[in-house]
């Protein structure tokens, strides 16, 4: 028999070069693992801190193609993190047969288009979604699984015996649901491990690669395709997050009106009232500042204008109820303007935001809400405008110093893509 370093090895080339399945995406994960020999599990399994135990007796009577496929699925379950996000979602041991079942339904749809999907996977899948007939479509999220499937009644989701602990080898190990098993070894334990940092770093390469190589091919399966968007992606467009704060900042978020949005200052407590539980402003009146000093791109200052004039659309904030006022400081003034894009045509010189702010503060009925569009080189008053939240829609360029800004107002960094 091979000894099982080799036989890991050749299956791991057979995932990756030419010879075998052509998926050289997964090299950095596949080579990040640690191979432990035991007899403890029933053929391969995997703990969360990327060990990949084998027994030998297993690997001596099965072909490099099956070991390299449940290769690839142990891998799958340490990219997708399932360890971590059974924690979030509180899976206990009456749900992680669910759970289980759930991410290797979502497993099964990544690895069906690239060829490696071993055979147990496949007929268990099809299994379970002929017997939840319609409930469970191919492409969706572990979690939908898991609720579909958790809120059965415990025996219709495992079958007896499966996966049981304590009773014979065991199939899975803490790389599925976060629940170290007896065989595992402690974290510590000098053969080597992955930290959740360096986990992370994994996910983020294997997540580009894959993206690069399904680049439009249009097959990449949902889970997948999520999980890739939210490794390459891992923060939100700007332009979700400024209207999001633009909404907060309205305080009509979840259709009534909360007391958040205005830092409680000395100025404010000095009017009681207005923080009154109950307290509703029927009509919340908008102030944009638009920095129209040379230095701010102007494709740019147009788009986060339309996105902060579209938020406020939808939220049925009025036209009429929305100031505009281009800030000019060279001239020291601040103009009035009908409506934000005419802002534009101002223009010139360096912004003094204070002398616009002010004029916020001096504004009837007070503003509720400013959003200033700036690049942010300009100086800024101690305090916001009284019982008025900031956001400031920060205009800038890809690698550029980011300048002070006050910590009494919400940032999104504004970015044009290249
Ligand atoms: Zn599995």
């Amino acid at each position: 028999m091979p000894p099982v370093g080799d036989a890991v090895a050749a299956a791991k080339l057979w995932l990756i070069a030419d010879a075998g399945a052509r998926l050289p995406y997964l090299a950095r994960g596949l080579y990040a693992l640690v191979t432990v020999e035991t007899h403890e599990v029933a053929r391969l399994a995997s703990d969360e801190h990327w060990r990949l135990y084998v027994n030998p007796d297993w690997v001596a009577s099965t072909t490099v193609e099956d070991l390299a496929r449940a290769l690839s699925h142990e891998l799958w379950h340490l990219l997708l993190d399932h360890a971590g996000r059974a924690r979030s979602l509180g899976v206990d041991r009456a749900t992680a047969g669910a759970w289980h079942e759930a991410t290797d339904l979502a497993i099964c749809d990544t690895l069906a288009p690239e060829g490696v999907v071993p055979a147990d996977l496949v007929s268990a899948a099809t299994e379970l979604r002929a017997e939840h007939r319609g409930t469970l479509p191919p492409g969706r999220p572990a979690e939908e699984y898991w609720a579909t499937l958790a809120r059965l009644p415990a025996g219709d989701t495992s079958e007896p015996g499966e996966d049981a602990e304590d009773d014979g080898p065991a199939h899975h190990g803490s790389s599925v649901d976060g629940r170290p098993r007896p065989w595992e070894l402690p974290p510590e334990a000098d053969v080597g491990a992955v930290d959740e940092g360096h986990a992370g770093g994994i996910r983020e390469v294997v997540a580009i690669e894959y993206r690069g190589r399904k680049g439009g091919r249009g097959d990449t399966p949902g889970e997948a395709a999520r999980w890739v968007r939210r490794m390459t992606e891992p923060t939100l467009p700007w332009e979700q997050l400024l209207a999001q704060s633009v909404r907060r900042g309205v305080g009509w978020t979840s259709g009534r009106t909360h007391t958040t949005w205005t830092r409680p200052n000395r100025r404010a407590s000095s009017t009681p009232g207005m923080f009154l539980p109950g307290w509703r402003r029927p009509n919340p009146t908008v102030a944009m500042v638009v920095d129209t000093s040379g230095s701010v791109d102007d494709a740019l200052l147009a788009r986060a204008m339309g996105e902060v004039e579209g938020a406020l659309r939808a939220l049925g904030v009025a036209g009429s109820s929305v100031t505009v006022l281009a800030c000019d400081a060279a001239v020291q003034a601040v103009t009035r303007v009908r409506r934000a894009r005419d802002a534009v045509l101002h223009g010139g010189g360096g912004t003094d935001l204070r002398v616009a702010l002010a004029v916020v503060e001096d504004l009837r009925p007070r503003p509720t809400l400013a959003v200033v569009l700036t690049d942010g080189w300009t100086p800024w008053p101690a305090t916001p405008p009284t019982g008025c939240a900031v956001v400031i829609a920060l205009l800038t360029r890809r690698g550029e110093e980011t300048p002070e800004l006050p910590d009494w107002a919400t940032t999104i960094r504004c970015q044009l893509d290249d």
